[in-house]
């Protein structure tokens, strides 16, 4: 009796104390006693790079989130103050509209703006085994397509950012997680307990509601979760470089030419020079390292350039089909053909090459932990869209939380993550799968797949509605 009366008692308490935290609008969880032995954080982030620090930013920045203290845990080391650098980085990735609406919510796209980056007004796609090509443009190039940002303006970027909210997160350098304790994954008491609890490599613990792992294509919070995950090697490498280009029209068009080992893409980073990524077997990429300059430079403007024989049988096909297409659409004239720069120089010691991967997790989400960015997908770069994902990530699982707390609910409760992940995996799939069938697709120079590729990218490209369709889901 007595037994039953003092458990009673105990979740009157605790069901009062819920109720007064949640009519004040402070749903905590944790008795100060569960907490003890270990410092807390309402918010972990695993992994400060663009996406992980945006996440930080982006949480900071909500109205609602505004009392809760997040850790920010990045395994480098601090860089200190960032001044751009008179060379360009050869890491850079083109940023889309969504991507710009994000980083301008919380202030990090002015600082970008103030410190450097590109449009890019019009995109050329086209290939080496038949005349087949598409272009994209907004209206009258009204608008960007694009931007062009280096990797390192667009991470201190967020950083300059982070400072106007230094209050509520906290960067540890040099720091991670060694050990994870999360509820349910083993028997013990602790583990029952409803929070994370991290060792980290200096020893000490770190307890919190919420770890979200932004710890890159080797996540460790999605090894410690225990996620399945699809992995495939592209048995490609990806060598960038920053491209010297002789003189032309103005340098605001991205250009990508598919050819049989892979696609070269050329990136606008000023009105004279160029990023590549230059997709291609691993010993190729090899050789293309050890080149001397004049010779790697030959080799780009042959990759651009050169006339390769072509799918005769595609080839007439081909012309059918654009004498019937342009006796029933309109001429639309800014798709015109136009012939790529030619690459002058390359930047001294800007040549590098990365392997490329195609990973995906089963799941984005457990109790109390969500992933986003590359620990949760990392892509084949020939679409630009692999940080552009990341930040998707981001601004839906700040709405997520959003919602949740709105409602008094618990920011780590796994109803609400599910719908994150949900919502992501319904985009991120089929930008895997199409950049992947892209990739198979024009791997070969099987007459009927040429066939197939040419007819269908000239109908997509004579097609206007159809364009817009895909720019506009490149850029959601
Ligand atoms: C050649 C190439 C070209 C590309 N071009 C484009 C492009 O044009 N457009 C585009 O959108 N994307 C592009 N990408 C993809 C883009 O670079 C990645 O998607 C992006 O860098 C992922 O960012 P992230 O923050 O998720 O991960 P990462 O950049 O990998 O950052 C992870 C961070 O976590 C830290 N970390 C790792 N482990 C731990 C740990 N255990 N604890 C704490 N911290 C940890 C790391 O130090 C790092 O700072 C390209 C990729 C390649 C290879």
């Amino acid at each position: 009796m007595a037994l039953r009366a003092a458990a009673t008692g105990a979740r009157r308490v605790l069901s009062q104390s819920i109720l007064s935290s949640l009519l004040k609008g402070k749903y905590s969880f944790y008795s100060t006693a569960s907490l003890q032995d270990g410092d807390f954080a309402d918010i972990v982030i695993s992994g400060g790079g663009m996406v992980g620090a945006g996440m930080a930013c982006a949480l900071a920045n909500n109205a609602l989130l505004r009392d809760k203290k997040i850790v920010l845990l990045e395994a480098g080391k601090d860089s200190g103050d960032f001044t751009v650098p008179d060379q360009f980085s050869n890491r850079t990735c083109a940023l889309n509209p969504s991507t710009v609406r994000l980083l301008s919510s919380f202030g990090a796209w002015s600082e970008i703006e103030g410190m450097r980056c590109f449009p890019v007004l019009r995109m050329q796609v086209w290939e080496s085994c038949a005349d087949a090509m598409i272009t994209f443009n907004n209206p009258d190039m009204s608008e960007p397509l694009a931007y062009v940002v280096e990797n390192d303006i667009i991470l201190a970027s967020i950083m300059c950012a982070l400072k106007n909210v230094k209050d509520q997160v906290e960067i540890r350098y040099e720091s991670k997680a060694v050990e994870f304790n999360l509820p349910g994954t083993d028997k013990s008491e602790e583990a029952k307990l409803p929070f994370v609890k991290l060792t980290l490599n200096d020893g000490s613990v770190l307890k919190t509601k919420f770890l979200i792992g932004a710890d890159g294509m080797n996540s460790a919070v999605r090894n410690a979760s225990g996620f399945h995950t699809l992995k495939r090697q592209y048995g490609q490498s990806g060598v960038v470089a920053t491209l010297m280009l002789g003189e032309g029209l103005s340098n605001t068009t991205a250009w990508q030419r598919f050819l049989p080992t892979g696609p070269i893409a050329l990136l606008p980073i000023s009105d004279t020079m160029s990023s590549l990524v230059w997709s291609t077997t691993p010993e190729h990429a090899r050789n293309l390292q050890e080149l001397s300059n004049e010779s790697f430079v030959d080799a780009v403007n042959d990759a651009l350039w050169h006339e390769r024989e072509k799918n005769e049988v595609a080839g007439k096909l081909l012309n059918g089909f654009k004498s019937v297409l342009n006796n029933i659409l309109p001429a639309d004239t800014e798709g015109m053909r136009q012939l790529p720069p030619t690459v002058i120089d390359v930047v001294e010691k800007s040549r590098a090459a990365f392997p490329l991967t195609l990973i995906h997790s089963s799941q984005y989400v457990r109790p109390r932990i969500a992933l986003i960015g590359d620990a949760a997908h990392r892509i084949h770069p020939l679409a630009g869209q692999g940080v552009n994902l990341g930040f998707s990530d981001v601004a839906c699982l700040n709405d997520t939380l959003t919602k949740a707390v709105s409602c008094g609910a618990d920011p780590g409760a796994l109803t609400h993550l599910l719908q994150y992940e949900t919502e992501r995996q319904r985009q991120n799939i089929p930008v895997m799968l199409t950049i992947d069938g892209l990739q198979r697709l024009y791997g070969t120079e099987f007459t009927p797949v040429v066939i197939a590729r040419s007819l269908g990218l000239h109908a997509v490209h004579s097609m206007p509605f159809l364009k817009k369709m895909i720019m506009e889901r490149a850029s959601a």
